[in-house]
């Protein structure tokens, strides 16, 4: 099979230029002049944007065990719709945790045929599965994932400095220092509160996560990066406070790196309503002043790539008609959703494409170890290509989400940037808000440590 996509704004070698895409074989064989077209049939986008789909590196599927959370079908399928086309799965919320070999096998067993979206998984790292790690790493995760505070999930404990820093020097770590440890970083170092704390008040929610506990959290991995030269990195960044850190850390020649999410970039406390527990998420989402210095951080690049974190659960977890935030899940639902509302704020701040698509799919496909294959329109990649409409608005409407289900912050909000049209591995498998192809999502599996 053998086709061309053209426009007059395809992101190719760094930039938007007019061009042909030559696919073969769910590859990019060539790109051409736009005018200089092979002999095969030519499907031309006119003024719309073709870009690399987008790898998003952190997304909680929750299946098997909690389907009804969200699930391998609803999520790949969402991911679509939102211009991902490659994902890599967290080791939780599904049951059992993906913290053993056969914990693997079963979410890899429990994929099958249900991907729409390429899909990699992670491994967890808790105290006591030192025996684990070689035999997840042999099996192919992209990376390994610890929480230094409550995960939320009882099967799912905390690690400490001394579980990490006995992780690092196994021998199965060290033999791979280029395999990321993510790391969710916040350390409880203790809240008193006032008397005028409430469950309902989100000020309340934020008080008690202060970003000095991020802080700390940083403190320590940065310590610790630089002990044993393993990449670390730090997930979902939400205080700005621990960004000139990173960045000394980063210019010290540090393997670290970090991302933060669509939410933190979009939303600022200030105007998050009492009682509104859809815009619950650990760490929290914190005020404009911050948001605003984390934007800087995102241009300078100190934070490497923005991610969904897509953290779902069963609307009743949100307990939303009660609003008790100290009760509801802790994340927000948002995968499809990453793109636009990114792009939406990226605009406001005079943020380009290229930069977009750096940040979204170039860095977070480097990162998984798939640079040389995904977020790229270049000869030999995978023909992964979403035609995207950057001027065009749209309302969020429950009738249009494709997660499993609708509760979600972005509800009722106008974003700009529409996917049309989605390629993976050259199949059109979504087009024009539908999704137009038979589950054909590959598993990815990191074979650089067979
Ligand atoms: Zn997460």
């Amino acid at each position: 099979m053998k086709f061309v996509v053209k426009s007059k704004k395809v992101l190719t070698g760094g930039v938007l230029k007019k061009a042909s895409v030559l696919i073969e074989n769910g590859k990019v064989a060539d790109v051409f002049e736009y005018d200089k077209i092979p002999d095969c049939v030519t499907e031309d986008f006119g003024e719309l944007v073709l870009m690399p789909g987008l790898t998003d590196t952190h997304v909680h599927i929750n299946e098997p065990g909690r389907n009804e959370w969200e699930g391998f079908e609803t999520a790949t399928k969402a991911a679509l719709a939102g211009g991902i086309t490659m994902l890599a799965d967290m080791p939780l919320n599904s049951i059992p945790v993906t913290t053993t070999s056969d914990s693997l096998d079963l979410k890899i067993h429990s994929s099958k045929n249900k991907l729409y979206a390429d899909t990699g998984f992670y491994g967890g790292l808790i105290p006591d599965n030192a025996d684990q790690l070689g035999p997840l790493i042999e099996k192919g995760v992209l990376g390994l994932k610890a929480f230094m505070i409550d995960s939320g999930i009882d099967e799912f404990p905390f690690v400490n400095e001394g579980d990490l820093r006995r992780a690092l020097s196994s021998v199965s770590l060290r033999n791979v220092p280029e395999l990321p440890v993510l790391v969710h970083a916040e350390t409880d170092c203790g809240f008193i509160r006032p008397d005028n704390y409430s469950g309902y008040s989100f000020r309340s929610f934020l008080d008690a996560r202060p970003a000095e506990w991020e802080h700390e959290a940083v403190k320590i991995l940065i310590k610790l990066c630089r002990e044993f030269r393993h990449h670390i990195h730090i997930v979902h960044l939400s205080s700005a406070g621990s960004v000139e850190l990173i960045r000394e850390a980063k210019s010290e020649g540090l393997p670290l790196t970090t991302e933060t999410c669509p939410h933190y970039l979009f939303f600022s406390s200030e105007e998050i309503p009492d009682n509104d527990t859809r815009f619950k998420c650990t760490p929290p989402i914190r005020d404009s002043k911050n948001r605003e210095k984390l934007w800087e951080a995102v241009i300078d690049g100190t934070i490497d790539f923005i991610v969904s974190d897509h953290s779902p659960c069963d609307p009743g977890l949100k307990f939303l008609n009660e609003g008790n935030f100290e009760n509801a899940w802790g994340g927000i639902a948002g995968l499809q959703f990453s793109l636009p509302v990114f792009w939406t704020a990226a605009k406001e701040r005079g943020i380009s494409i290229e930069k977009l698509s750096g940040l979204m799919s170039k860095r977070t496909s480097e990162f998984l170890g798939l640079g040389n294959k995904k977020g790229k329109i270049e000869k030999g990649f995978d023909a992964d290509i979403v035609v995207f409409n950057p001027d065009k608005s749209f309302k969020v409407e429950e009738k249009n989400i494709f997660h499993k289900h609708k509760t979600t912050p972005y509800s009722g909000r106008e974003l700009c940037g529409v996917t049309e049209t989605v390629f993976v591995r050259g199949v059109k498998v979504f087009d024009k808000g539908r999704i137009i192809s038979p589950a054909a999502g590959e598993i990815v599996l990191n074979k650089k440590f067979y």
